[in-house]
Formats: C-alpha cells, structure tokens, sequence
C-alpha cells in the first residue's frame, strides 16, 4: 500500500515520511523534487515565494510511477491519485510552534504568514478529506512529540488503531479560543 504523509510546510512531513520509509522498507517519493526535475510548474507565486505546480501533469506521472509500495511526501494533496493510497496522514503542529520553526527556515513574513493561517484553519486537512473521504485520512498532533513517536503512531494506526486519529481530533480554534474570551 501507498502511504501519503502531508500537512502544512514546516510541519515535519519530510523529516516523518523518511523514517517512516526506513522503518518499512517503503520507497519515499519525494514530490517536490519530482515537481523540479520533471518540470511540472505553470509558473511561480511571488506571494507563496513558491512554484505554481501542474496537478493534471503531476498526477498522470504518478499514476505511471506509484507501485503502491511507496511513503509520499507532500502538502499538494490534490495531485495524488486516490486509487494509489490506502492511508492519508495529516500531520498538525500547534500554529505558533509552527511560525518559529518556518522563521528558522528563513520565510519570509508573508509565506509564515500564510502557512500559519493554513495550519490554523486545518486547509489540508479539509483537502484530504474531500479528496480521499474520512476513513482513509487520519490528522496526528505532533506538537512536543519527536520522530519515533510520530512513527509509532502511524505504526498504530496501520495496525488499525486509528479511531483517536480520525479528523476533527486537531482543533486550534478551540485551543486558542480564549483569546477571544480576553478581549
Ligand atoms: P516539512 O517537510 O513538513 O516541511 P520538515 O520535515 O522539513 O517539514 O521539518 C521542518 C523542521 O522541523 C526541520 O528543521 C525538522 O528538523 C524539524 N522537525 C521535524 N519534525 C520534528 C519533530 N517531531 N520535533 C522537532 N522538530 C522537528
Ligand atoms: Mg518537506
């Protein structure tokens, strides 16, 4: 089976997807340097500072490409065929711990920004479920946990211990709701 680890940038999908491939044997798939090297971009989003990806293109090819033994890393949810994948892992990370680590990485405001918000108002999640249905989507909370940890879970929720993992379990609205209570 196919394995999908997306999320927001920043949230740990790569550093996740290639333990997880280790561990299973699985090949990782790295979509982003697919989208380079096969040059499947309609162009550039100065407000993203990110490449425009072609979803038709990306997703014919790996259609062609997918054996279904593989981890795919990658937050276009919508380029990957849904016939391929058995699980979707949605990994979440608070918003604010989210902003710092995407400050390391040297963003700059806008992009944090913009990413913040997503992670906020669970934009990939929403996607997946839309794109996959519910019972194949699965949204992890990987805040103050580390990798192993992260894989465990994962680990768990294949063996089909996934019913704390089902969407709706991350809810950061609620989180930081009092700050609206403090106004
Ligand atoms: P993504 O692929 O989703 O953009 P990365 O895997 O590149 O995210 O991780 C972003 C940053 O966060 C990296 O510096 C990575 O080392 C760090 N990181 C990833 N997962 C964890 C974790 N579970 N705990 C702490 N730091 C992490
Ligand atoms: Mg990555």
């Amino acid at each position: 089976m196919a394995i999908l680890v997306t999320g927001t940038p920043g949230v740990g999908k790569t550093t996740v997807s290639l333990e997880l491939a280790r561990k299973t044997g699985k090949n990782y798939v790295d979509i982003a340097e697919i989208v380079k090297r096969e040059k499947f971009y309609k162009g550039y989003d100065d407000a993203t500072d990110s490449l425009i990806v072609d979803t038709a293109k990306l997703k014919k090819y790996l259609r062609n490409l997918l054996t279904c033994n593989e981890v795919i890393d990658t937050h276009v949810v919508e380029a990957v065929p849904q016939e391929k994948v058995t699980h979707v892992f949605v990994l979440r990370l608070d918003p604010v711990q989210l902003m710092k680590r995407l400050e390391q990485r040297g963003y700059r405001a806008s992009k944090i920004r913009l990413n913040v918000e997503a992670e906020i108002l669970d934009s990939i999640l929403i996607d997946s479920v839309k794109l996959f249905g519910t019972e194949k989507v699965f949204e992890i909370n990987t805040t103050g946990k580390d990798v192993s940890e992260i894989v465990q879970i994962i680990y768990s929720i294949l063996q089909g211990n996934g019913e704390e993992f089902k969407p709706g379990n991350v809810n950061w609205l609620q989180k930081y709701y009092f700050l609206l209570e403090q106004q």
